[in-house]
């Protein structure tokens, strides 16, 4: 499994500095913005497994992107830790009403920090921390790698398994191209849209013995979505 990234927003360099340093000595990947403009460009990039957002920061307060990301349907799933200097109960209400998934009042210590976001990130897991997903007839475990339709076995590549798992724990949503190449493949990486089409056709070949094909629909002029009612 690839290392997980974290995308600290923090304007005060020393802190950040700290942070990064203890995250990336624990095997995260770090990513570094020091307001909420470069914070959206970071996630352009490539988006992050978690967020540890400052509360105050120089153009917009962290409570307000954490709201504006929230709201986004790319981004909604990012979890989110404020961290702030506030220790004012009021405060946390707010953040935690704001979108935030968890809360840390400065100073604290790395290993505070790790605890918590090890926590955020369990619970975060697709399918909250589960190993085995199931929709419709289908069965996925992601500790073996296996997906079954009752007892037939079904083979999967990797690029296949990896939008199967992500198909199955963002079911009857629309995503178009874009989105799956950002999601599934990862946003750095320059591969065409077409290539999505590819993978998609040999899903839905691996699916057609049970006849569970019919679960990946195309949205015309939008994308795909996985789904078991009728298109
Ligand atoms: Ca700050």
């Amino acid at each position: 499994m690839s290392a997980k990234r974290i995308l600290i927003v923090e304007d005060e360099k020393p802190i950040r500095d700290m942070v990064a340093f203890g995250l990336r000595r624990a095997g995260y990947e770090v990513a570094e913005a020091e307001d909420c403009r470069e914070a959206r460009a970071r996630i352009a990039d490539q988006r992050p497994d978690l967020m540890l957002v400052d509360w105050m920061l120089p153009d917009m307060s962290g409570l307000e992107l954490t709201r504006t990301l929230k709201r986004d349907r790319d981004c909604e799933d990012i979890p989110i830790i404020m961290l702030t200097a506030r220790a004012e109960e009021q405060d946390k209400v707010g953040g935690l009403e704001g979108g935030a998934d968890d809360y840390m009042t400065k100073p604290f210590s790395p290993r505070e920090l790790l605890a918590r976001i090890q926590a955020v990130l369990r619970r975060a897991a697709p399918g909250g921390g589960e190993d085995v997903i199931e929709f419709d007839r289908l069965r996925l475990d992601d500790s073996s790698h296996r997906v079954s339709c009752g007892e037939e076995e079904i083979a999967l590549g990797p690029t296949e398994y990896r939008l199967l798992h992500f198909f199955m724990t963002h079911t009857e949503r629309v995503f178009t191209r874009g989105q799956l190449l950002d999601r599934v493949w990862g946003g750095n990486t320059y591969v065409e849209e077409r290539t999505v089409d590819v993978h998609i056709r040999r899903l839905r070949k691996a699916l057609e013995p049970s006849g569970l094909d019919r679960l990946v629909q195309t949205v015309r002029g939008s994308g795909y979505r996985f789904s078991n009612r009728d298109a």
